[in-house]
């Protein structure tokens, strides 16, 4: 097992599309990263360029800490996990399973049947190795394509949405199972996906990309804790971070509906501007029985803005599903956690803000809880 780093990877295709503009990366040996991002962020293009499948335009690649960028995918030595798996129909689990060991004549057939059966043993295929995977399950043909990718000494795992085809049953067993076998096998593995939960279940690490740039990476508790962005903000969580506009003077941010005092750390870290983008996970969306006067608290009135009342009388019918959905004004959807039942307080707790720069969209707060 080897680490992987990208240093600098531009990577543009011929029709001019920048894919990759400028990514660093750095994979420890046996960490589990995860790229994730929406649809075109160049998930992708990265995972292809590190097994040499495209070359890069420019920066380098290296394994284990040796310039690979000229490499051939042979020579690099990874094995790569499709979201179509590309078993082939005509072979048998076993034989798919195999397939890799007899490419480069390296093996005798002991040692392939060695190897096939510890690998069919680790992914629980053992009784269906006889079997086409026309026969199979779409989480046992996940099994065996991950079983072809492991069963030789590879010096890191690139997975690309590997559990897409699959349906949300089996997709939360696997997810388990991929995370179980990772750790079992200390294998450091580079794994795509779209998925923000899918990311966060799975990551030692999370590297969030967007438009061909790694927006941040760090572990899903500080992606969720500690975002840098408005888009890392936005992007990561569920139901998603709101946003709102406010003013800030001193250690006072003015909100829409009203007015609350942040700490003194926070304060010090957006001194001297005006216009700041607000952003309140739903989990620190109070619901309280008293009345709170501490200014660490801003009431959601029930009156300003004149489209929340509705929402609000409408949300006796949402506490079943746990989450209250209003709308501040045209541009904000707001989204708070209920947590406790028929009370009809809502607050913002100040501690639990974060607060934008609305040019750069930096995380101004970023690291002050
Ligand atoms: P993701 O995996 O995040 O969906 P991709 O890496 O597939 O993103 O794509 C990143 C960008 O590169 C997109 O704009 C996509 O259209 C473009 N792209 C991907 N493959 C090619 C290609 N072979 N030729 C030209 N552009 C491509």
């Amino acid at each position: 097992m080897v680490a992987i780093e990208l240093r600098n990877v531009v990577k543009t295709y011929d029709d001019g599309t920048t894919a990759l503009d400028g990514i660093n990366l750095e994979v420890d040996d046996g960490e589990f990263m995860v790229l994730v991002g929406p649809s075109g962020s160049g998930k992708s293009t990265l995972l292809r360029v590190v097994a040499g499948l495209e070359p890069i335009s420019s920066g380098d690649i290296l394994l284990g800490g040796r310039v690979a960028t000229a490499e051939t995918p042979h020579e690099r030595n990874l094995a790569m996990v499709f979201q179509s798996y590309a078993l082939y129909p005509h072979l048998s689990v076993y034989e798919n399973i195999a397939f890799p060991l007899r490419f480069g004549r390296e093996f005798n057939k002991r040692e392939i049947d060695t190897l096939v059966k510890e690998a069919s043993r680790t992914l629980e295929l053992d009784d269906i190795l006889d079997r086409k995977p026309a026969g199979l399950s779409g989480g046992q043909r996940q099994r065996v394509a991950m079983a072809r990718a492991m069963v030789r000494d590879v010096q890191a795992l690139l997975l690309d949405e590997p559990l897409s085809n699959l349906d949300a049953q089996m997709r939360r067993q696997m997810r388990a199972d991929i995370s179980w076998l990772q750790k079992r096998l200390g294998v450091t593995t580079l794994y795509v996906t779209h998925d923000q939960s899918e990311a966060m279940q799975l990551g030692d690490r999370v590297a969030v990309l967007e438009s061909g740039s790694v927006q941040q990476v760090a572990t899903p508790q500080d992606l969720q804790r500690h975002p840098a962005n408005l888009f890392v903000a936005g992007f990561i969580g569920s139901p998603p971070m709101s946003f709102l506009p406010a003013t800030v003077r001193g250690d006072v941010v003015e909100l829409p509906f009203a007015w609350l005092k942040i700490s003194t750390e926070k304060a010090a870290r957006v001194w001297g501007r005006e216009q700041l983008i607000v952003g309140v996970r739903p989990e620190h969306v109070e619901l309280a029985a008293m009345a709170r006067t501490d200014h660490k608290y801003a009431r959601i009135p029930q009156g300003v803005p004149a489209n929340v009342p509705a929402h609000l009388a409408e949300y006796e019918k949402e506490l079943s599903s746990g989450w209250l959905h209003t709308a501040f004004d045209f541009r904000t959807e707001f989204t708070g956690r209920v947590v406790e039942r028929g009370r009809d307080e809502l607050y913002l707790n100040a501690a639990s803000l974060h607060l934008f720069d609305p040019v750069t969209g930096c995380n101004l707060t970023q690291g002050v809880d």
